[in-house]
């Protein structure tokens, strides 16, 4: 998602004494395809959420000061397919307050930010010329972003990278072996946020999600092409690419993965028909 930490300016608003381990977890079940990692998550969820809220508003009321949010039937149509299937991967998550805004700009973009806010620009519908198997790639891996909570853990590393670990340490009160675990999963990158783990966790989760909500999981590899097509074709880099680093690899492993989520796929459109 293109909505990082810095654009929130998270990190000066965090409070130390409000800060607690929640260390060593996966914020989402494996799902078929096996996003389990485990992730260092120090900065609280609801720290989080309340301030990824408030940007997410700040944005939304820009936006509409400007009249540019607008309806779109579409996203509307394949974000309300998509939100039931999220229990599947973390229970919480269906009784978040999902909402999806679309926003007239010609940016080819989409995030979603914590606790299931989700904006979409008309410039990627319209530019990419997405159906609804393809838009439903990208508000999947949009969500799927958010359930695995990215942005929270980019903003956790970041806290510990910034506040220097030994002082962050004692700032937040770690008890010996906390502050071990810190120390090891900086050092040997254990959950460190790399932007390709995070991808490739949204790949798989947001390929899930649509293939049970009953949209052809191929789209996803669709989207990518014709995302990479509309950058060469600029000769500069999409908003969304600049957040999405889009290597060929990530193309060749979405195909690898198709044929598990397929039945999902096929099981759905039997049930719709
Ligand atoms: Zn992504």
């Amino acid at each position: 998602m293109s909505l990082n930490f810095r654009t929130l300016g998270i990190i000066s608003a965090v409070t130390l004494s409000t800060l607690s381990i929640s260390g060593c977890v996966s914020t989402t079940n494996s799902g078929t395809l096996g996003a389990e990692r485990k992730q260092f998550l120090i900065m609280p969820a609801a720290q989080w959420e309340q301030q990824s809220l408030t940007a997410y508003s700040e944005i939304i009321g820009a936006a509409k000061n400007q009249r540019k949010v607008v309806s779109n039937a579409q996203v509307n149509r394949v974000t309300k397919r998509l939100i039931p299937l999220v229990g599947h991967f973390r229970a919480d998550s269906a009784n978040w307050k999902w909402e999806v805004n679309t926003v007239r700009s010609d940016e080819l973009n989409a995030f979603c930010v914590a606790g299931g806010k989700i904006v979409v620009y008309t410039g990627l519908i319209e530019k990419l010329k997405l159906t609804d198997d393809e838009l439903a790639a990208i508000i999947g891996h949009e969500m799927a972003h958010a359930l695995r909570e990215h942005g929270r853990e980019r903003a956790s590393m970041s806290l510990v990278t910034n506040l220097g670990l030994k002082y962050g340490a004692s700032a937040l009160g770690l008890s010996g072996t906390e502050y071990q675990f810190a120390e090891l999963a900086t050092k040997y990158g254990l959950t460190l946020p790399n932007s390709r783990k995070h991808e490739n966790e949204a790949d798989l989760v947001g390929l899930e999600i649509m293939a049970r909500a009953g949209y052809n999981p191929n789209a996803a590899v669709v989207v990518w092409r014709k995302m990479a097509e509309a950058t060469n074709n600029k000769g500069k880099t999409s908003e969304f690419l600049s957040t999405h680093p889009a290597p060929v690899s990530r193309i060749e492993s979405i195909q690898k993965t198709i044929p598990q989520v397929m039945p999902y796929y096929n099981a759905a459109k039997v049930k719709k028909s």
